[in-house]
């Protein structure tokens, strides 16, 4: 199994500044989204000896060809002004520090190289460690600190060059994936999917009813599941929707917009998934990768704001992913696994069930 990694260490330089509250009486603190969470990803893989048996892939920055096929002029003009001056807030609550629009581009390059290698079988699969996130951007917006769609602008650039047509994007982040949505509601190709916690972000996106328009009507399903949700939920999850709706679409290649931010230890959601729910959704993904596109995967980073936990669940997906054993075991996962509540619970259940609804919908 080659299975690709994509990390650069400016991925670490981006400035994404201090938490801003609109009160003078509040003591500034870093923003969530910080290096560190990245970082011990990547520190934790080669502890492990993990990252020795993974295909370093370098990243090439995308070109503004490359962004223009997402974005708009505005957009792209907007975030490199922003860098020039020195930083600042490129939408809501999207924040670069000065010369950031290098790495937002590096970042964005990242994610389409990914696609690149996995499509041109230099790996079997890969997963890209970039940062800043993307998912929430649309193409006229930053926001929830994503400044640019890196996986639209690297589908659009793999369509373009002829690699690709039909893409199914699985975003398990906890976050909706709005702007991944927002990029291809009408798109016949690319069926997408979120799995998120209700409303949480962008406030009350992602219901059950937003199920595509016009040529992309019932390729794009929403799971807003309850807060609570654990690896019962999940899974599930995977079982009665995540994996029939692929089979139905048959894409050609499968991309995760792989947010860590469902762990029971993140500041900004309420889930309770833990280092093996992450592993048994990457052996899933797998199986219907290889049963429908020659196992081509490609997972990217997207959220997760626990640096205390982030590294085993992604340890766990890295080792599912290249079918590896480390011999490290996530030192919290026996304690969040035996917590009551795990286990789907009706109400989730509900959720599932008309979601499960929509895969008859999904047609080639
Ligand atoms: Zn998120």
């Amino acid at each position: 199994m080659r299975t690709g990694f994509i990390w650069d260490e400016r991925f670490a330089w981006f400035h994404t500044g201090l938490d801003r509250r609109p009160t003078p009486l509040y003591q500034p603190v870093p923003a969530l989204d910080t290096r560190e969470t990245k970082e011990r990803i990547r520190e934790l893989l080669v502890a492990t000896g993990v990252a020795d048996k993974l295909v370093s892939v370098p990243p090439v920055m995308a070109t503004e060809e490359d962004l223009l096929r997402f974005h708009t002029p505005e957009h792209v003009a907007k975030v490199r002004s922003i860098s020039e001056r020195g930083g600042g807030d490129t939408g809501e609550g999207a924040w670069i520090g000065p010369n950031s629009y290098a790495i937002v581009k590096l970042s964005a390059g990242a994610v389409a190289t990914g696609l690149s290698a996995v499509l041109d079988g230099n790996v079997d699969n890969i997963y890209v460690l970039s940062r800043p996130a993307g998912h929430h951007a649309t193409s006229n917006l930053a926001r929830g600190f994503c400044v640019l769609g890196n996986i639209p602008i690297a589908i659009l650039r793999a369509q373009a060059e002829k690699k690709l047509r039909r893409v199914a994007v699985f975003d398990w982040d906890v976050h909706h994936g709005n702007g991944t949505q927002d990029a291809f509601y009408s798109n016949r190709d690319v069926l997408t999917i979120s799995i998120h916690q209700a409303g949480n972000y962008p406030p009350g996106s992602g219901p059950l009813e937003d199920n595509g328009e016009g040529d992309g009507l019932g390729l794009n399903i929403n799971v807003p599941l309850p807060p609570g949700s654990g690896h019962g939920a999940y899974l599930e999850t995977m079982d009665r929707v995540v994996l029939p709706a692929l089979h139905a679409f048959q894409p050609e290649l499968i991309v995760v917009a792989s947010g860590l931010d469902a762990n029971v230890m993140d500041p900004l959601a309420r889930m309770m998934c833990y280092s093996e729910t992450y592993r048994e959704m990457t052996r899933m993904l797998k199986r219907a990768a290889r049963e429908l596109c020659g196992g081509r995967l490609a997972l990217c980073h997207e959220g997760g704001y626990s640096a205390v936990y982030v590294p085993w669940c992604a340890l766990a997906i890295m080792e599912e992913l290249a079918e590896i054993k480390s011999g490290f075991k996530d030192p919290s996962m026996d304690r969040f696994a035996a917590w009551p509540y795990q286990e789907l619970q009706p109400h989730q259940a509900d959720v599932i069930g008309k979601a499960a609804e929509l895969v008859a919908r999904v047609r080639i």
